[in-house]
């Protein structure tokens, strides 16, 4: 029997297998027959539906702020993972480890299992996302110095202080990348009176998305739609308008950030000056988001290796060493 581990993201699922590392890297989106609800495709192939779909299929992303918002269409997404990573071999059903963003209901929590457990896992076991994070960036997680790591993923920013290995302060945040989109995309509608599809948006924050000035990317030209006139229109948008764009919704995670420093006790917050914020999740690609979060809190700040893969390289790590956590990790079989 394999084991497995599964970041089970808002906007991306990773898989890692023991003894082969990552293995899958596919957006969290499923296209569906909308009548039946049959499963038309999956991960990259119906992200580029998105958007795009005729009215008879549906390109929707089944997990909304870290947490399952469409069940069976999870367990279909899983299952369909299951099977590409099994190859040709027979189908062995697979213990299982998944992240859950910190922080959720026990409701929430169960549905996780119960999909897993549902798209064929033999039993199943829960890791909290800020501690796979830490683990996957490199961080001392087990000494008693506090250490901060924040996850800004598609759905949710999770910022946390960690210490001997627990969780002592978090905060779960439901501002992340998809709201730096739709931020970006009423920004263009605002000025431009252009409205631009959510992919394009995601485009504009990655290519030329920038946090501070002293990060700037030029400018990029863009399709969409003149809302006066109803015909296409190109516009060329530059790296300072998304910072403008995105000005309040980084604001936002800041003041998430500061919030969880002023209530971790003082000890702790001390060792954080000293050792640095790390940011983790796809968000921490944003450029000059270090640079802003460093001069806004005065304290270091550093990008993790990878940052879209620390929560599956941690998991990673977990399975490897075949801890159970100090008991934290209990598995739940069907
Ligand atoms: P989740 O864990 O919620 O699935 P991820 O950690 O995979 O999320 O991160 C996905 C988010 O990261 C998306 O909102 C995506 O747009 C964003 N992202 C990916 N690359 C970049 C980049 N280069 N710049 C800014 N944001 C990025
Ligand atoms: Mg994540």
């Amino acid at each position: 029997m394999k084991s497995i581990g599964i970041d089970l993201g808002t906007a991306n699922t990773l898989v890692y297998v023991k003894g082969r590392g990552i293995v899958l890297r596919e957006p969290s989106v499923v296209a569906v027959e909308a009548k039946s609800r049959k499963v038309v495709a999956v991960g990259n192939e119906a992200k580029m539906m998105l958007g795009k779909t005729p009215g008879s299929i549906l390109a929707m992303r089944p997990l909304k702020d870290g947490v399952i918002a469409e069940f069976d269409i999870t367990a279909a997404m899983l299952r369909h993972y299951f099977k590409k990573i099994s190859g040709n071999t027979i189908f062995s059903r697979p213990k299982v480890i998944v992240c859950i963003p910190y922080g959720v209901t026990e409701v929430e929590k169960r549905a996780v299992e119960d999909v897993t457990l549902e798209a064929g896992a033999q039993s199943v076991a829960l890791i909290e996302e800020p501690i796979a994070a830490a683990f996957g960036s490199g961080l001392k997680v087990n000494d008693a110095g506090g250490s901060m790591i924040v996850d800004l993923g598609g759905g949710t920013t999770e910022v946390a202080v960690l210490s001997l290995g627990g969780i002592v302060m978090s905060n779960s945040l439901r501002i992340a990348g998809d709201e730096l989109d739709e931020a970006i995309v009423s920004y263009i509608k605002r000025k431009y009176n252009i409205l631009i599809g959510d992919t394009t948006a995601e485009l504009l924050k990655k290519r030329i998305g920038s946090a501070h000035e002293a990060t700037d990317r030029g400018a990029m030209e863009v399709r969409g739609r003149n809302l006066l006139s109803g015909l296409p229109a190109i516009v060329t948008i530059t790296s300072a308008e998304i910072r403008e764009a995105l000005r309040d919704q980084l604001e936002d995670i800041l003041e998430g950030i500061r919030n969880t420093l002023e209530s971790t006790p003082p000890e702790l917050a001390s060792d954080i000056y000293d050792t640095g914020i790390m940011l983790a999740g796809g968000g921490a690609l944003l450029a000059g988001l270090d640079l802003l979060i460093s001069r806004m809190t005065g304290i270091r700040t550093v990008v993790a290796k990878s940052p879209i893969d620390s929560v599956a390289v941690g998991i990673g790590r977990v399975i490897e060493s075949g801890s159970d956590m100090n008991g934290l990790l209990s598995y739940r079989t069907r």
